[in-house]
């Protein structure tokens, strides 16, 4: 059996970390077992679903590196759902309905008001065909609901969850097509998940109310149904479900600086019982992933954990993952030199100017300036093609008596204009011979 999985978002608005990290996790199950990840666009609902969105998905994924091995569109379906549409009237299984959102609405409130949960009373069940030709002949346009069996309780595995069970009386039938035609999304994505072979839905844990009604429709149309993981919902740092969360998408991780596969590591593991870890190929995430290691609770999403995840990733990406990314000339060598000190490739840029200047001239105090006018002199006599730094702090060394941080602080300081930085060792033959020599005659003079 091939893992088939598939990441279904509707294109009615940009991807929030939330729908980032469903996709995450379908990808890395799908490539766990060797198996097909799927974009599925859910865009039924005509009126709010824009070409847009669909176009900030395809990117938002190939931007994460998630490939999908296949797109499908429901709008693209609507056949395949008129078929079995059609099957399911005749069955029995879907019924129309008359009643406008006011009258559901004040029912509703009505048996709210008694204490008693507001489960669709079926009313519209009960209809003769002479009630239904009446309420036509006004002009009423019928919704449709699917009747739920109400035999037996409704159960499944779920793979994050465990085994469920859910009494389907205290739950309304649900509506799935609209009066003018259009679907909603539930019966549609079961239809999708049987045609396209779905072996895993994996998706938050808002649907499990949609599962047990979904887990109906599968037999109802002769399939057995997938197996289902629910994650926990993430919630923000503070610990409570933010509306920050929700508008947190690929263009504010961009912006930050964030690496897709620092947000790949953190949202692989938040919520399971393995360690974060600033792991940059996400087939190595995807080779240890199980869902049995997933808890229940709410997975914590901490911006400070991602930029500390990320500026781990950093420091490990190699030249031609950030080449373009770079200034124009800075090569392998540069960047490695300067990649441990990154928080964000971004930063490179300063440590280029660094290298090649100018730099903005340091405060050196008089003792230094003339320690430094030596250095400037030694830097003259030393061999630069093999190690100049420490060629040239081994010879000041010896000639000053200086030592620590007295011997190398007041070089660093001449030769970056900094004090803090890349290690001087690669850094030096980076700024190179004429340029250093500048810098210490300057600081020296
Ligand atoms: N379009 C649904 C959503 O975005 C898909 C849910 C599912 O994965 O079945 O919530």
């Amino acid at each position: 059996m091939t893992v088939v999985t598939r990441f279904a978002p509707s294109p009615t608005g940009l991807l929030h970390v939330g729908n980032l990290r469903t996709a995450i996790l379908n990808w890395l199950f799908a490539k766990a077992k060797g198996g097909r990840f799927l974009l599925r666009l859910d865009d039924t609902d005509a009126a709010r679903s824009e070409e847009r969105f669909v176009e900030a998905i395809r990117r938002d994924l190939a931007w994460l590196g998630l490939v999908p091995d296949g797109e499908e569109r429901q709008s693209a379906r609507l056949d395949a759902y008129e078929a079995r549409f059609d099957a399911l009237v005749t069955a029995g299984r879907l019924y129309p309905c008359y009643e406008t959102p006011q009258e559901l609405d004040l029912r509703r409130k009505i048996l709210l008001g008694r204490g008693l949960p507001p489960i669709y009373d079926r009313a519209a069940l009960a209809l003769t065909a002479a009630e239904r030709a009446a309420l036509e002949a006004e002009g009423r346009r019928p919704h449709w609901r699917f009747r739920l069996d109400h035999d037996a309780a409704i159960e499944w595995d779920d793979a994050i969850r465990g085994h469920q069970r859910f009494d389907p009386a205290a739950i309304s039938d649900p509506v799935v097509r609209r009066a003018d035609g259009s679907w909603l999304y539930l019966l549609p994505s079961v239809i999708d998940d049987i045609d396209m072979n779905v072996t895993h839905v994996v998706r938050g844990e808002d649907h499990v109310s949609n599962t047990a009604a979904q887990v109906q429709m599968f037999a109802a149309l002769g399939a057995s149904p997938p197996t289902f993981a629910h994650a926990a919902l993430l919630t923000g740092s503070e610990g409570k479900l933010s509306k920050r969360l929700g508008s947190l998408g690929v263009e504010h991780f961009r912006e930050e600086g964030i690496e897709p596969q620092a947000l790949i590591a953190l949202l692989a593991r938040i919520g399971t019982s393995d360690p974060v870890e600033p792991i940059v190929d996400p087939l190595t995430l995807a080779g240890a992933f199980d869902f049995a290691r997933f808890g229940r609770a709410p997975a914590r999403f901490d911006e400070a954990e991602l930029t500390a995840v990320n500026a781990r990733i950093v420091h490990q990406l190699g030249h031609a993952a950030v080449a373009d990314r770079l200034p124009s000339g800075m090569g392998a060598e540069a960047w490695e030199a300067v990649r441990p000190n990154l928080s964000h490739v971004a930063e490179a840029k300063d440590w280029w100017q660094v290298i090649e200047g100018p730099i903005d001239p340091p405060a050196i105090d008089d003792a230094d300036r003339v320690y430094l006018a030596d250095a400037a002199r030694a830097a003259t006599d030393i061999d630069w093609t093999a190690d100049p730094w420490h060629a040239l702090t081994g010879a000041l060394k010896d000639a000053t008596g200086r030592k620590g941080k007295a011997l190398f602080l007041p070089l660093r300081l001449a030769l970056t204009g900094q004090a803090h930085g890349p290690d001087m060792a690669t850094l030096l033959p980076l700024i190179g011979r004429d340029r250093a020599l500048a810098r210490l005659q300057a600081a020296g003079g």
